[in-house]
């Protein structure tokens, strides 16, 4: 498949899943918020419900005397009173007025029953159809022959004697409290298309994003593949034809050979080289588990390395001399072998990089937390516009002039990487015809200040590496 395609399917893929997801996580939410809209609502209503009809019973059973018998004094409390036989309950189920003395409130009706549960009166709102058969729970939702909901509690009534009346009930009609919560409904309902519409749009957005790095790092292995091809067959393409030139030759003197054979070993040296360089950032790619953290005497490192470019910075006329800045030797915990060849790759650059006459000093200084390793050249310079490229793999701003001398332009990243597995920092500042300047900074990792050197010459154990020195 298109490799665009198959990223661009992936986003459509990602983007739904987290579409998915979140509308479930605000289906859920959105549930969860009616919920708890209805639970506070009838957990008011309950309050309210239970205040009014407490209010009642609190006045009425002061002035009841006999079981069962509403005393004129309770009628006078609720004006709109009907007492089941007179003809105003009748009217009241069909005319429907609904002023409730004590509360005033259309919503309420109260109910009287005596100790048989037989409805002795009746006043407010009259539910059409609702059940009058007496049910002694306290709290009850009911139906009326319209299917409207009401809520409603009971109290036992007593009366001045403490002798058993009967039952007070108050009602309330639920269609307030049912077309508010249709609304929260009808609510959360059209705003979760509006809401799902936005996540739709941040999903895709997001996952754009995400694919972003994930489709830099494909770029970068698409180039890397492509320069390392590129790298390798350069010096196959030598070799082959240097071989088919020979076998064209009629007849070779032992020179010819011996030059032939040459030119297949350097060929051949540089092919080594490359492919150790990208062994090796491929292990240092994996991070911790290519360093092999000990005690490094970077006084001893930077030494080994001044003596080890001593005949190549001679060949090249150029001045190689390190200077010490502090007294202390200067310890880091780190990968010896990999420091070596971090500082080794700067030095071979800054004595390829300049031009006879020239100069090149490695410093060696120390900072609050780090050890600085300094290598400055008097060389041709970076063009300020390059600095930030050239610790890419592969990247040459010289091209011919690193290819002529062998350059891989996998030194600087291998640096790079050496640097960043040791949780350092490695900077350059440059000036075109100047010279450059690159400083390593590696941290001492809680290492005591006072630590000693004792190392003998490391290139006898690492030996000449890279940069086809
Ligand atoms: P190479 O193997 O080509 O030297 P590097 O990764 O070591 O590759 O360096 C990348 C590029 O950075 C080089 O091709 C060169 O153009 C530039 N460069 C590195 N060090 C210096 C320096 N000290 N002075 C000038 N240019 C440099």
């Amino acid at each position: 498949m298109n490799q665009n395609k198959l990223f661009h399917l992936t986003r459509v893929r990602l983007a739904l899943w987290y579409a998915l997801v979140m509308a479930f996580i605000l289906s859920l939410c959105g549930f969860g918020v009616y919920k708890a809209v209805s639970h506070a609502h009838w957990v008011a209503l309950d309050r309210e419900l239970e205040s009014v009809a407490g209010t009642l019973h609190d006045s009425i059973e002061l002035k009841l005397q006999q079981p069962g018998r509403l005393e004129p004094v309770v009628k006078e409390l609720l004006p709109n009173i009907c007492v089941v036989g007179d003809e105003c309950v009748k009217k009241q189920l069909h005319v429907q007025r609904h002023t409730l003395g004590a509360v005033n409130q259309g919503f309420y009706y109260v109910r009287f029953f005596d100790n048989s549960g037989r409805l002795v009166a009746i006043a407010g709102l009259a539910p059409e159809g609702l059940s009058s058969n007496f049910n002694k729970q306290r709290w009850q939702t009911l139906k009326d022959s319209k299917g409207k909901l009401y809520h409603q509690v009971s109290f036992v009534l007593h009366t001045q004697d403490n002798r058993d009346w009967g039952y007070i009930q108050v009602g309330r009609s639920l269609s307030d409290f049912n077309s508010y919560l249709d609304a929260v409904k009808l609510i959360l309902a059209l705003g979760l298309p509006v809401v799902m519409a936005l996540v739709g749009s941040a999903s895709w957005w997001l996952a754009g994003l995400a694919m972003r790095p994930i489709y830099r790092s494909y770029r970068q292995i698409q180039q890397f593949t492509a320069d390392a091809a590129h790298e390798l067959r350069t010096p196959l393409a030598a070799t082959e034809a240097t071989v088919e030139s020979a076998l064209l030759m009629p007849k070779l003197d032992e020179q010819e050979v011996r030059d032939i054979l040459r030119s297949i070993q350097r060929q051949n040296h540089r092919l080594t080289t490359l492919v150790a360089d990208l062994l090796l950032l491929a292990r240092l790619d994996r991070q911790s588990m290519s360093l092999r953290p000990e005690l490094c005497c970077l006084n001893d490192v930077i030494n080994d390395l001044i003596e080890e470019f001593a005949a190549m910075s001679n060949a090249a006329g150029v001045m190689l001399t390190s200077s010490v800045r502090v007294h202390q030797p200067v310890n880091v915990i780190g990968d010896c072998e990999q420091l070596y060849r971090l500082v080794s790759n700067l030095i071979v650059n800054a004595i390829q990089y300049t031009p006879r006459g020239g100069q090149v000093t490695v410093v060696l200084d120390r900072s609050d937390h780090y050890a600085v390793i300094q290598v400055q050249d008097t060389g041709i310079g970076i063009p300020h516009h390059e600095l930030s490229q050239i610790f890419y793999r592969f990247y040459r701003v010289h091209g011919d002039r690193s290819r002529s001398s062998g350059g891989s332009g996998l030194g600087l990243a291998i640096a790079m990487a050496i640097v960043q597995a040791h949780q350092g920092n490695l900077k350059v500042q440059s000036e075109l015809g100047k010279g450059s300047i690159f400083t390593v900074e590696l941290p001492y990792n809680g290492l005591p200040l006072k630590s000693f050197c004792t190392l003998g010459p490391l290139k006898v154990l690492y030996g000449r590496q890279g940069k086809g020195v």
